[in-house]
């Protein structure tokens, strides 16, 4: 039911064009440096070693799968330019940098976290041996919490900056402040789009240097109609092109963890009931917080007589490369974080993309031959697709930037050197959600509650909850929820097993609600010392729990750090010290029951509804605090608890006791 549009991906003409790039790339059988050199990059290499001597910043584009963040870092180093400091290369999502880290470590022949490492939140591999550092961008902007300068490195690379994340954004005004006292730091802005200008403008015109990209011609194909459910169709799309079509691996874009873990495992049921003739189907999830050991998976070639399937974020639009890929299913949407202003409320929406990214994605499929590019949605809705994607600066809660900049040294947030500036409403709504989180003093400054609270991993919500455990002596049970609350997916419910499922998931259940059902879970968990058959046999995810217990490891070593003793408990009979500790932080996360059973929000009078998942699903207890919203066919409350009304003048007195004066007068 599909029909070609006729559209094929076009191959970028730049000025690094090198004559003998028919080099026929066989990853299979060539070694990791035959792999190299057959990059554009390598092609380039001289050339943008020169330039990158020759200016103090510049500004790279090339096509995704050139070689620009695994080979330029490795050049820059052979060049010499690690004699006096690091390179850093920041990326926006922890999956690339470390995939990318270990890719790298491997081309060099080193160990990973020797010459070369990764720094991601809650995982650091990097040593004093290290020159190579990738990181995220969220960890270089931790590190200028203790080094304003950046003064070990030597070359700051800003990856991926055509993503224009939040953090990526904040980075780009914070280094070329530094580079203007520090004139041996060179800047490098990678980007794969081809809209560059913005980036060399901002960066006093940077020259920019274009790497010729190998980009085959893509075929794209659109159903005549809107389809019902992308996930449904997803499936479909799949099994009947894997039947029909010739070999080569399929690539799925979908928006998260939940999504890509139930369209698995119903892919592997259907791929069990496939025709004795037909290839096995392998099905390989990709996302942020899947376990390090499994994502490697998704690099290894599909073994002979198999097709690899792979269900991926938007983390394989651009970041990670894949071989092997010749067939994208482009659902259209992503998972992005908004934030609205005029209510304060912010919540992560299924969204539809940008053509730029749908043009990405349908470049993932013309890597190493002519490749196809099946799209769920319909010409008119492509048409309708926003050029570029909104930078996320001015979509999110600007709370844990401004605490961030606070914390840096930045005294003037509005007037900051933004590449673009977010609306002054929501750097206002930042400043007066910080001051009422006690992070920043009467007068703007941060109060040394704020310097703490930017020193944790944490957004500044839960940095705070952390921070006040210590009043509510409950940190071991804060720790436990926050790092439970840090993972996608606890619970999981087999289509052939709901019931089964459903009654395991009661026997953790605390009537309080979520939070304390999640830290019922995380002490069986640990009572069984973490064995995956109980797991198993409680529905409960073996994956999700192993990263929560490397979580909390992690926090409370940054515990330690700040002197909080980490095993300060309330007993399993204080419960409402926990709840109120998490309000205390949360306090604008807070919605009341109507007469009609939905909630109202305390913060913006927002409609938001319980979400299904929740043990208080049912209850519909009269007010709760939730900890975070996310729209679907409606704003649904995820992990939420029982709270009561009082406890709000106790926990925030500075935030509701303004606002009942303000409604007074
Ligand atoms: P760019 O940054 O220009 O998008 P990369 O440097 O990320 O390109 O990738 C260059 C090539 O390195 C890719 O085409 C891919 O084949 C290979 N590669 C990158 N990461 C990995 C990995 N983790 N495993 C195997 N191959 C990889
Ligand atoms: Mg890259």
């Amino acid at each position: 039911n599909f029909s070609e549009n006729g559209e094929q991906t076009v191959t970028t003409d730049a000025p690094l064009r090198h004559p003998n790039s028919k080099v026929a790339l066989n990853a299979k059988k060539a070694s990791l440096q035959a792999q190299r050199e057959a990059l554009p990059c390598y092609e380039a290499r001289q050339a943008l070693v020169d330039a990158i001597m020759a200016n103090r910043t510049t500004v790279i584009v090339g096509e995704t799968g050139s070689g620009k963040t695994t080979q330029i870092p490795q050049f820059l180093h052979d060049a010499g330019l690690t004699k006096n400091g690091m390179i850093a290369i920041t990326q926006p999502r922890r999956v690339a940098a470390l995939s990318i880290a270990k890719r790298v470590a491997e081309e060099m022949g080193t160990r990973l976290g020797d010459k070369v490492g990764y720094s991601i939140r809650f995982d650091d591999t990097t040593a004093a041996t290290t020159k190579i550092k990738y990181m995220t961008d969220g960890m270089l902007l931790r590190e200028l919490l203790s080094d304003r300068k950046l003064s070990k490195y030597s070359v700051i690379i800003l990856d991926e900056a055509h993503e224009r994340t939040l953090r990526t954004d904040v980075l780009f005004g914070m280094v070329k402040g530094i580079q203007r006292e520090r004139q041996d730091l060179k800047i490098i802005v990678m980007s794969a789009t081809l809209n560059a200008e913005r980036f060399s403008e901002y960066f006093d015109r940077a020259e920019i240097l274009y790497v010729q990209g190998r980009q085959f011609p893509v075929r794209t194909f659109v159903p005549a109609t809107q389809l019902e459910d992308y996930v449904d169709a997803a499936l479909v799309t799949t099994f009947q092109l894997h039947q029909e079509q010739p070999k080569g691996d399929f690539l799925v874009f979908l928006t998260g963890q939940e999504e890509i873990d139930n369209l698995q495992k119903l892919m592997e049921e259907q791929a069990r009931d496939l025709p004795p003739n037909c290839p096995k189907l392998l099905v390989c999830p990709i996302y942020a917080k899947l376990p390090t050991d499994q994502q490697t998976r998704v690099f290894e070639p599909a073994p002979p007589g198999t097709r690899k399937v792979i269900l991926s974020t938007n983390v394989a639009e651009t970041s990670i490369t894949i071989s092997g890929i010749r067939y994208v299913i482009d659902t259209g949407v992503s998972k992005v974080r908004s934030f609205n202003a005029k209510t304060g409320m912010e919540s992560l929406t299924v969204q539809p993309i940008s053509k730029a990214s749908a043009q990405q994605r349908a470049g993932r499929a013309g890597r190493e031959a002519a490749g196809f590019c099946y799209r769920l949605y319909p010409e008119p809705a492509y048409r309708s697709l926003r050029e570029e994607t909104e930078p996320e600066i001015m979509r999110c809660n600007l709370a844990a930037v401004v605490l961030m900049l606070k914390a840096s040294g930045v005294e003037d947030v509005v007037g900051f050197d933004y590449m673009d500036k977010p609306a002054r409403t929501s750097i206002v709504r930042a400043l007066e959600q910080l001051y009422a989180l006690g992070a920043l003093s009467d007068d703007g400054t941060l109060s040394p509650l704020g310097q703490k609270m930017a020193e944790l991993p944490l957004d500044p919500v839960y940095s705070k909850v952390l921070l006040q455990s210590v009043t509510y002596k409950c940190t071991k049970e804060v720790l436990t929820i926050i790092a439970m609350l840090s993972v996608d997916l606890v619970f999981y419910s087999p289509p052939d097993k709901r019931e089964q499922a459903g009654a395991a998931k009661k026997r953790f259940m605390n009537y309080d609600g979520d939070h304390l059902t999640l830290l019922n879970v995380y002490q069986s968990y640990q009572e069984v010392a973490g064995d995956p058959a109980w797991c198993a046999d409680n529905f409960v995810s073996a994956r999700s729990l192993k990263q929560v217990a490397e979580i909390r490891k992690q926090l409370v070593a940054f515990t330690a750090r700040q002197g909080i003793d980490a095993n300060v408990s309330c007993g399993t009979d204080n419960y409402e010290a926990v709840l109120k500790c998490f309000l205390s932080g949360c306090f604008q996360n807070v919605a009341m029951r109507t007469p009609d059973g939905s909630y109202k929000t305390l913060v913006g009078n927002q409609a938001v509804y319980i979400h299904p998942s929740s043990v208080l699903f049912l209850k519909k207890p009269d007010a709760v605090v939730y900890n975070e919203l996310m729209h679907t066919s409606k704003q649904y409350m995820r992990n939420i608890s029982i709270i009561y009304p009082p406890w709000l003048l106790d926990v925030a007195p500075q935030y509701y006791g303004r606002a009942a004066a303000r409604s007074t007068v």
